[in-house]
């Protein structure tokens, strides 16, 4: 068996794509994490594209240890010179640098020859190397390129000193019987790829990204490139808990292993769901809501009687326990420490003290606490400690009298000081909306706003995702919960105009 490398580029492929600016200590939760899930290679941000992305990849390679940290560039010195600087002090850094050679890449994005463009290939990986010896080398489009051409570039970048070689489907076009078939032709047709890594990158047009990346795998190759919930540019990337799980259910079939820690997938999967506010749909694989429930009557009883009879893979096994035990206020720190110890959650006694009082306040609020609950208020102590300059809701009220007719007050609090205001608003949320706008000055358009409750029961917790735009065009996600719908949509709001000022007062 090969040991399949996990590439994860939830942080670059991923985040690019999604139009939001997570800040740095948001990309740092979600790198410590990958570590715990066991990922081998974390593709970390794209340097060169802005000041912010350098840094975020700078912080990343500095803290996060125990996994390779890599960095994008393209084709171009500059780019890898700063792409070095930002993964320097990683402990393991690899430099991920290439070019698009398909025929309608090379004439109208690059205007180059195919002669050109392997000079420019075989350049790139040769300036890499001055400063690292793992190098990873794209051939963009690799999919609608000759594959003549893509033999004669990749044969290139290995003598140049190419340690991976990455054949991406960019634009997500194959079937995975043609994937692979390229993959086979490349192991057999390229000289030297014995002395490297051949990696699977492929986008989701077609919903067959997972597909097509196994064909790839089957077919030789010992890396694959993907993201958590397969968020990314369009469609979306390849989901490696997708791929992961495949082939645990039967690694015969592919030839490899992984060194995945499988109960942290559904764990992983939450936490890149709640920081990048894109949900996982209720029936997506391994991670969705539904992807281990069973419905129908004749499903249940065969479970019932024998799980092997409609389940392929036990829940447990992907870290979402199924004895569920329900908390109340009556539940002691024990039953609260034990349980949290099962969701992955390992606190010293300092902070279940802390996780306790909330729990109780919550525990009064409704009278029954489910995983669910547990898991918001493991997010929201999390989330509380990311924020610097913090805001906080203290008190509000909102009276209602007919539609469109709503008026909110708000009291808030940052650094020690309080500050009140009013406004009225096209119903609640508007309102309160508005008075919180007054007090904080932020301009900001609202693009988006959901509520979905967290468990079970007429008083579960309301979770409000707000995102809002700067006048620059960015795009910041906020989440509040509590058991007032009206308190979370506060909360939400506030918590994306924190994350607004913050990345103001960063930049001077
Ligand atoms: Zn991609």
């Amino acid at each position: 068996m090969r040991k399949l490398y996990v590439f994860d580029t939830t942080l670059r492929d991923g985040e690019q794509s999604l139009g939001i600016t997570l800040n740095i200590q948001e990309k740092l939760e979600i790198s410590h994490q990958l570590v715990k899930l066991g990922v081998d290679i974390i593709e970390a941000g794209f340097p060169a594209s802005s000041p912010g992305d350098f840094e975020a990849v700078r912080q990343i390679a500095r803290e996060v240890k125990g996994v390779t940290i890599c960095g994008l560039t393209r084709a171009v010195p500059g780019d890898i010179d700063i792409c070095w600087e930002a993964i320097k002090e990683a402990e393991q850094p690899r430099i991920h640098t290439g070019l698009a050679l398909s025929p309608i890449h090379r004439q109208y994005k690059l205007g180059v020859s195919v002669e050109q463009g392997i000079e420019m290939a075989v350049g790139a990986v040769k300036h890499a190397k001055k400063y690292v010896s793992d190098v990873e080398f794209y051939s963009e489009d690799a999919f609608r390129t000759e594959p003549e051409v893509l033999a004669r570039v990749l044969e290139a970048v290995i003598e140049a000193g190419a340690t991976v070689v990455n054949i991406p489907d960019t634009v997500g076009y194959a079937t995975p019987w043609e994937y692979g078939d390229l993959i086979s032709w490349i192991m057999q047709n390229v000289k030297n790829i014995g002395r490297v890594i051949v990696s699977v990158h492929c986008h989701n047009d077609l919903g067959m990204a997972t597909a097509n990346s196994l064909a790839g795998i089957k077919a030789g190759a010992s890396q694959v490139e993907g993201t958590i919930n397969g968020i990314g540019e369009r469609a979306g990337n390849t989901a490696l808990e997708e791929v992961i799980m495949a082939i645990y259910t039967q690694p015969a079939r592919f030839g490899v292993n992984t060194t995945i820690n499988y109960k942290e997938i559904a764990r992983t999967s939450r936490l890149v769901a709640k920081i990048t506010g894109v949900p996982v749909p209720a029936h997506k694989a391994i991670v969705g809501d539904n992807a281990f429930s069973h419905a129908s009557g004749i499903h249940q009883d065969g479970v019932l009687k024998e799980r092997s009879t409609y389940e392929i893979i036990h829940p447990e096994t992907v870290g979402i326990p199924q004895n569920r035990i329900i908390l109340t206020a009556r539940s002691g720190r024990h039953a609260l420490r034990h349980r949290l110890e099962e969701l992955g959650f390992h606190l010293n006694s300092e902070e279940l003290n802390k996780i306790y009082e909330k729990f109780l306040r919550l525990a009064d609020q409704k009278q029954e606490v489910f995983d669910e609950d547990l898991y918001a208020l493991m997010g929201d102590k999390n989330g509380a400690n990311a924020y610097k300059s913090r805001i906080s809701l203290k008190s509000f009220s909102v009276s209602t009298a007919g539609p469109a007719k709503a008026m909110a007050t708000v009291e808030l609090e940052a650094d020690e000081r309080t500050a009140i205001d009013a406004a009225c608003g096209n119903g609640p949320v508007d309102a309160i909306f508005k008075a919180i706008d007054r007090i904080l000055q932020c301009p900001v358009t609202l693009e988006d706003y959901s509520l979905k409750s967290v468990s079970r029961g007429k008083d579960a917790m309301g979770d409000a995702t707000v995102k809002v735009r700067t006048e620059d065009g960015r795009l910041f996600v906020g989440r509040g919960l509590s058991t007032d719908v009206i308190e979370a949509s506060a909360k939400a709001y506030l918590n994306a105009l924190t994350k607004v000022k913050s990345q103001l007062t960063a930049r001077g």
